[in-house]
């Protein structure tokens, strides 16, 4: 019901400070709220009074509900849950410690800094089966995993050069069908899309700054129990890290989950529709996802001679409007040239989404 919608985006936006120009950049990191802001100075605070290690003791109940809230959310009932750095801390981990071959299958579009981390681990990399779209081709999973099995698949439920949604669940019972265990990257996903039916995977990683709007610096692995040997469980748990920053993270999961995961979620694909409405054809510029596809992340192809690394920085220093430049390295084994991602959060307006059109034309000129 769009009074509900109105009353979502007006509560979200009215929770953070005043956004200076318009946002479109949650792919990127969101905007935290007031209450995220106080939760992680307040515990700072908190350390100056009484101490670092006692304050830590204090917020442990606050970091069990930031737990259990990944939990929920992935449908990991019985997960052990681990306050990271980010994404790319929680797959260094998972792939430091694989006990098992070191071969793994993922998508084509899989993100640059994960090839990366697999390589430098010793991962020999398979291509799952995909689309031109980059979407995997659930037809063909099965004999591509029985033709040449993997000790484990890598999948990435939703890009950071692409807003296709790909089909997580689907993955995981494949991949449980064939005895091959399963870590998903939900770093784009969490938050964003409904993933509560991920109970089944081996491991599930994600990022605080991006959809859920928390502070930088964070993120959450959360593995099927006993997956992780006894080293890197005790160096998560033992290392030392920023208590505040982890108060902010599931103060902002609560914040998610109070406003509703599935009104979140509906809303982001509203914003999704109507972004690629707003924005495919301006001055040449091609949407890569099609129309109703059910993200809130848009990318741009630019028209022929246009540099979307220049058109990003003059959207912002001419329009205040915040996008992503995105270079192939994003996407190395998919992405051939450089593009625009523009994703905003449910409380981006019509009118934001026609100003950002009209100011895309005037700098592709
Ligand atoms: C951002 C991102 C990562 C890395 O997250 P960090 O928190 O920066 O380590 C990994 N995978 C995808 C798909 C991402 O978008």
């Amino acid at each position: 019901m769009p009074g509900d919608v109105e009353t979502l985006a007006g509560q979200w936006r009215s929770a953070r400070p005043p956004v200076a120009g318009i946002h479109a950049d949650s792919a990127a990191c969101s905007r935290q709220s007031f209450a995220v802001i106080d939760a992680a100075s307040r515990h700072a605070t908190h350390e100056a009074e009484v101490g670092g290690y006692v304050a830590a003791e204090a917020a442990a109940p606050a970091l069990d509900a930031g737990r259990a809230a990944v939990r929920a959310l992935t449908g990991m009932v019985d997960a052990e849950v681990y306050f990271t750095t980010g994404s790319n801390h929680g797959l260094d981990i998972l792939l430091s410690s694989w006990p098992g071959e070191r071969t793994l299958a993922c998508l084509p579009g899989e993100f640059g800094p994960n090839l990366k981390i697999m390589a430098h681990h010793g991962f020999e990399i398979r291509e799952l089966p995909a689309d031109e779209f980059g979407r995997l081709d659930l037809g063909a999973l099965g004999s591509a995993l029985t033709s040449h099995l993997p000790a484990l698949v890598h999948f990435t439920v939703l890009g950071s050069h692409s807003g296709i949604v790909q089909p997580a669940h689907a993955v995981i019972s494949a991949c449980r069908a064939h005895g091959i265990p399963v870590i998903i990257d939900a770093a784009q996903g969490f938050g964003h899309l409904d993933l509560a039916d991920l109970g089944a995977a081996d491991a599930v990683y994600t990022s605080s700054r991006k959809w859920t709007a928390g502070p930088r610096g964070v993120g959450v692995l959360a593995t099927r129990p006993g997956l992780l040997p006894d080293y890197p469980r005790q160096q998560l748990a033992h290392a030392e890290t920023n208590v505040g920053l982890h108060v902010g993270f599931s103060v902002a999961l609560g914040e998610h989950v109070a406003f509703g995961p599935a009104a979140i979620q509906a809303r982001l694909r509203e914003v999704g529709a109507a972004t690629r409405a707003a924005l495919d054809h301006v001055a040449g510029w091609r949407v890569r996802e099609h129309a109703d596809e059910p993200s809130a992340t848009t990318t741009l192809r630019p028209p022929d001679g246009v540099d979307p690394m220049q058109v990003r920085s003059r959207l912002l220093a001419e329009h205040s409007i915040l996008t992503t430049y995105l270079g192939v390295e994003r996407a190395p084994r998919e992405m051939h040239q450089p593009a625009l991602r523009v994703s905003p959060h449910v409380d981006v307006t019509d009118e934001d989404l026609a100003a950002v059109a009209a100011a895309l034309a005037a700098v592709t000129r």
